[in-house]
């Protein structure tokens, strides 16, 4: 399972703050942020408290690998019923190294690759990125075919703006192959 590691704490502390604590995950490192008031044993104290919340929020997102094929599958059974023989992925996973992509299939072995960081965005724009991979191992190219495919999906226009306008916002070229 994923996120047993210990991440890196960095803890920032705030004259502004006078109660609240808040936590944050940024890139690899947890952000704690503190009243500048508070001791060193308090800090101790909430930045445990917070990780433990961070988790417990995470574990019920459920970001696991598990969790994405059994998407993939529910995604394959309803908008490409008609493929289910050719859309059998040998394995769909979150990968956090693909920076400059969403997603990214290889049709010569059937596997899928999603970046995490889709993970906080909405369920229908995690739908079309995977549908988007799952619609390459029937047609592996950007051809018509392969976007009547991927079309089934009633907000694929939607989340393809979705992305573009992250995209755009992050000054990222982010493409979707
Ligand atoms: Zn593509």
């Amino acid at each position: 399972m994923a996120r047993t590691r210990k991440p890196v704490v960095e803890v920032r502390r705030s004259q502004r703050r006078r109660r609240t604590v808040s936590a944050y995950r940024e890139g690899e490192r947890v952000v704690v942020l503190i009243p500048d008031r508070f001791s060193r044993a308090e800090e101790t104290e909430w930045v445990e408290r917070m990780l433990a919340r961070l988790a417990a929020r995470e574990e019920r997102v459920q970001h696991t690998d598990e969790e994405l094929l059994s998407r993939a599958r529910r995604l394959t059974a309803r908008y490409l019923p008609d493929y289910v023989r050719h859309v059998s992925p040998a394995s769909v996973r979150w990968v956090t190294n693909q920076n400059g992509r969403w997603g990214s299939c290889t049709p010569d072995d059937g596997t899928i690759r999603i970046s995490h960081r889709i993970q906080e965005m909405p369920d229908w724009v995690i739908d079309y990125v995977l549908l988007h991979e799952l619609s390459h191992l029937v047609v592996p190219s950007h051809s018509a075919a392969f976007w009547d495919l991927v079309n089934r999906h009633p907000k694929a226009e939607r989340a393809r703006g979705y992305l573009e306008g992250i995209s755009a916002a992050s000054g990222l070229v982010l493409a979707d192959d």
